[in-house]
């Protein structure tokens, strides 16, 4: 048969073909935008030319640092389409981590929103590589100097006529993943995995995405290509809603009502504040599948979708090094005759692995039977999974033998449902993102007053996880929660700062002397009992 390079090129095209008339709807500050495939394909291929005519090669990294709006959709396709590598930078992470990865990546040109511009402004001197910078949103009466505007660049341009032959395996994305502990590492996206990674998502075993979908991606763009429903909606001929700026649950449930939205992808937190905003303003939706991934869905708010509002609920699971999906929580044939609370601990494991991946349950070296009891790491592999971290030593910890070590510790029962029961890695992930206890660690173990500290994720109802740290101070010396914060700041966003500090006496320790962090969790799992 014949060896066609399976390429984003093909999504495009095949889209704009096929779909001309479908439309995609943006909200933005003031209302929302709305436009069809047609013209989102012509002011794509010129976005694609205007970066050509700033130089953007075959391989070239493109940053964007952008919401999920309709310029992050035309980037997506305009940029790899011409052979160019999609770089999508995460927003949220701390101004070091975000110099560090523009830098790291080599970006050539940044792609960012006018309202994000202060984040990146005064880390600008320290871009080695940024040789152009396009600010997207309304003209202002003045721009900083040395950038150009999107929107003019994109008028004056000529759609791209032809677009260049691509290797399949060559990348087309990239997107960085916090590590334990130091820079995020890089993991790269070939056109061939995407496409591959795209198509599953069209599956009725997984989420079903076609042409008589509104699909309505909440996960942030920014993270694993929006866990690559953008790709897939677009190349099936969905209708393609995107939520824009930091979407409250109001809006969201507004957009969920007014586009008549079938899918929506986002993580507990997103699903948690929309079931309290569905509380309060009873709405009935159009919602056929709320899709649930990036942390653990507990039962409660499965069920309580499922139960109250009649939306069914699919859990998946993944992660950046995974496309992201890896595995969905369908119910097998045998599963429909069960009572709605089995159901419901089914649908609240992580699912099985979607066709095309791999998986094995390692412990010691030995590989674990799938018996639901024995627990190891998880070990995937696949044509949409990575094989090593773009520049990175750190490859050799995760990628052996051909598996990617996930670092997720779980029993998988005899049916092939993964459950999930613990993490190797040493990191906490709030409202999806995630923060480095030990970084963490570090920088408070840093005041000339603290003996030791440990920072372990806490159960939060509204974030999964908060940091909370136990801090043991030396013989003789003093300090406060505020003195340990105030050494945060400058390293650390925000959001990552601890939600509270607790001094004691000691910290629980292992034989060898590790802090026994599982101990500090189950100690204090109901600290935030409420938000
Ligand atoms: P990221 O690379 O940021 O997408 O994070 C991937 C990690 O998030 C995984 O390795 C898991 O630790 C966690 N994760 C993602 N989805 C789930 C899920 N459905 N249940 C539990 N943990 C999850």
């Amino acid at each position: 048969m014949m060896k066609t390079p399976l390429s984003v090129q093909h999504l495009f095209e095949y889209a704009t073909t096929y779909f001309p008339d479908q439309v995609i709807v943006a909200r933005h500050a003031h209302g929302v935008h709305r436009y069809t495939y047609r013209e989102f394909g012509e002011r794509t291929r010129r976005l694609s030319q205007a970066l050509m005519s700033l130089g953007v090669g075959i391989g070239d990294r493109v940053g964007t640092f952008l919401w999920n709006d309709r310029e992050h959709l035309e980037s997506y396709f305009a940029i790899p389409t011409m052979g160019a590598v999609l770089h999508t930078i995460n927003i949220r992470l701390a101004p070091n981590q975000i110099a560090y990865i523009i830098n790291h990546a080599e970006d050539r040109v940044l792609i960012v929103d006018r309202a994000l511009w202060p984040v990146l402004a005064p880390l600008r001197e320290q871009f080695v590589t940024v040789k152009a910078i396009i600010l997207t949103g309304e003209l202002p009466e003045s721009d900083p100097a040395d950038t150009l505007d999107y929107e003019t660049l994109i008028k004056s341009a000529t759609p791209l006529a032809r677009y260049p032959d691509l290797d399949e395996a060559s990348p087309m994305g990239m997107c960085y993943t916090s590590a334990t502990t130091g820079n995020p590492k890089g993991v790269v996206y070939s056109h061939r995995g995407i496409y591959l990674h795209s198509l599953t998502l069209g599956l009725a075993n997984t989420m079903a995405i076609g042409m008589s979908d509104s699909v309505l991606p909440i996960v942030p763009m920014f993270h694993v290509n929006a866990w690559g429903v953008p790709f897939a909606s677009l190349w099936f001929g969905s209708k393609i809603v995107l939520p824009g700026p930091a979407p409250t649950p109001t809006e969201l449930l507004q957009l969920l009502n007014d586009e008549k939205v079938t899918v929506a992808a986002g993580v507990p937190t997103v699903w948690l504040g929309l079931a309290r905003e569905l509380d309060a303003h009873p709405t009935p939706l159009a919602l056929r599948l709320a899709v649930c991934g990036g942390s653990a869905a507990p039962e409660s708010l499965i069920r309580r979708f499922e139960e109250h509002y009649h939306i069914p609920f699919l859990h998946a699971y993944g992660m950046t090094e995974t496309g992201p999906i890896a595995s969905t929580a369908r119910l097998k044939t045998h599963h429909i005759s069960l009572d709605y609370p089995r159901q419901l601990g089914i649908k609240a494991t992580q699912g099985f692995l979607v066709p095309g991946l791999s998986i094995q349950l390692m412990r010691d070296g030995a590989i674990l039977p799938w018996d639901g009891h024995e627990f190891g790491e998880m070990c995937i592999r696949g044509p949409w999974i990575a094989d090593e971290y773009f520049r990175d030593e750190r490859s050799r910890d995760t990628f052996i033998d051909g598996w990617l070590h996930t670092g997720d510790v779980a029993s998988i029962d005899p049916d092939g449902y993964i459950h999930i029961v613990d993490r190797t890695k040493d990191v906490i992930k709030s409202g999806g993102e995630w923060i480095s206890s030990v970084d963490l660690e570090n920088a408070l173990m840093a005041h000339p007053a603290v003996f030791e500290a440990a920072v372990v994720g806490v159960p939060h109802p509204k974030w999964d996880e908060r940091p909370l740290a136990f801090v043991v101070l030396k013989s003789g010396e003093r300090c406060t929660k505020e003195d340990l914060i105030a050494l945060l700041a400058d390293k650390f966003a925000r959001w990552q700062w601890p939600d509270d500090v607790l001094f004691v006496d000691e910290i629980p320790k292992t034989s060898v002397g590790k802090f026994l962090k599982r101990t500090l969790r189950e100690q204090y799992q109901n600290y935030f009992t409420s938000v």
